[in-house]
């Protein structure tokens, strides 16, 4: 099989550039994956968080950019906009907000805890209050990355491995359902991209799979469903309502040297050290479900989009850390105009680390 771009990757970070590349590139895409379902892995078990609000200035553009763009997609993406509340000093808070491009309010902790009586015995600073912040229907978001793309021409095989490549454009890549030919390479493997770029003897980024737990809380006293989203940005937790009860994350960040996800026996200790030191009502909650994937992050936690530095004809779409799923919109787009204008330069190009 010969085709002009393949993509590794049928994440969100595959898909949404498949989805943006598909409508200025005529020539042929083809997504492979070494799963048999789309979104497998991060994309298919993240928070499903929609956050505007993040310490980096790049990111938190790219995601308010996303948040406005999915507004045309509603009601198809089934986001709920309950807001966000992030929390910490009211001085950390003011250094990260940005009013002009997202709205959003400073509160004290009394009218944080008005509206989420769960913080009633929890100290903090202040809170930051972004009202269209809310829960994405992931599957939804990212059936219509893939449902775009096919219409467009784009194809996808799955069960298909890339495990080895010579050459660069065309690359010769032996896969576990064949041979296939491809002018130009983009990586888009996740957590497995440090292992696609050595494959094809593209440059050495710098970036770490993290593995992260998240867990389903049931029997939650006086849970709303209603409730924002909270995350807690000193004590290091989050939680946001799921179906009855709460979807809770400890925030941790586990080095491994197995991509396999996982549970972690130390990480139901963790959650109910951190129940009764810092959310006393949450002590009799029964844990429902737990289970954990990887956020890949770049040593600077930027995004890692653009052309390899060496390798000519691979290009990059990874290290999305903890906001590939919210930001996927923006990401894809820029990776296109990346893909189709050489010349575009931005503070996620993979050569701020040469
Ligand atoms: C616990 C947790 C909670 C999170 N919460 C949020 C949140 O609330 N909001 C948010 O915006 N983000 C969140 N994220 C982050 C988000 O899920 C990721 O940033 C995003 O899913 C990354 O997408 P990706 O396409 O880069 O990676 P992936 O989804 O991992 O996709 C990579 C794909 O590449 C395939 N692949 C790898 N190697 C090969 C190969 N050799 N051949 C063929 N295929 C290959 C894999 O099978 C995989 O399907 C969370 C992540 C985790 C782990």
């Amino acid at each position: 099989m010969k085709v002009d771009v393949l993509i590794v990757g049928a994440g969100f970070a595959g898909a949404s550039t498949a989805f943006h590349l598909s409508r200025s590139f005529a020539g042929s895409i083809l997504v492979i994956d070494q799963e048999s379902v789309p979104g497998f892995h991060a994309s298919g078990r993240n928070a499903a968080m929609v956050r505007q609000h993040e310490e980096r200035e790049d990111i938190r553009r790219a995601a308010a950019a996303s948040r406005r763009a999915y507004d045309r997609y509603q009601p198809e993406l089934g986001f709920r906009q309950v807001g966000s509340l992030l929390l910490a000093s009211a001085d950390r808070l003011e250094a990260m907000r940005e009013p002009a491009r997202i709205e959003s309010y400073l509160l004290s902790p009394r009218e944080a805890r008005r509206r989420v009586p769960l913080l009633d015995c929890h100290e903090f600073g202040a809170a930051l209050w972004t009202p269209a912040d809310g829960i994405m229907d992931i599957s939804a978001l990212l059936q219509l990355y893939l449902t775009g793309s096919r219409e467009r021409g784009v194809s996808f095989l799955f069960d298909c491995r890339l495990r080895g490549c010579r050459g660069t454009g065309p690359f010769r890549l032996d896969t576990t359902q064949g041979e296939i030919m491809a002018h130009r390479l983009v990586n888009a493997a996740g957590a497995w991209a440090p292992r696609v770029s050595r494959l094809a003897g593209a440059s050495s980024v710098p970036m770490l799979p993290l593995k992260r737990h998240l867990f389903v809380l049931g029997r939650v006293p006086r849970v709303g469903a209603d409730w924002p989203i909270v995350w807690n940005l000193v004590d290091n937790f989050y939680f946001r309502p799921e179906s009855d009860g709460l979807l809770i994350s400890v925030c941790d960040e586990g080095v491994t040297e197995s991509l396999e996800p996982t549970v972690d026996a130390d990480m139901t200790e963790e959650l109910a050290q951190l129940c009764w030191s810092k959310l006393p009502q949450l002590r009799d909650a029964v844990q429902e479900r737990v289970w954990s994937c990887f956020r890949t992050k770049a040593t600077d936690t930027s995004f890692v989009i653009g052309w390899d530095p060496t390798l000519e004809n691979f290009f990059w779409v990874a290290a999305l850390g903890g906001h590939g799923m919210g930001v996927s919109w923006e990401v894809g787009r820029r990776a296109a105009g990346k893909f189709l204008n050489r010349a575009h330069s931005d503070s996620f190009d993979p050569d701020r680390f040469l």
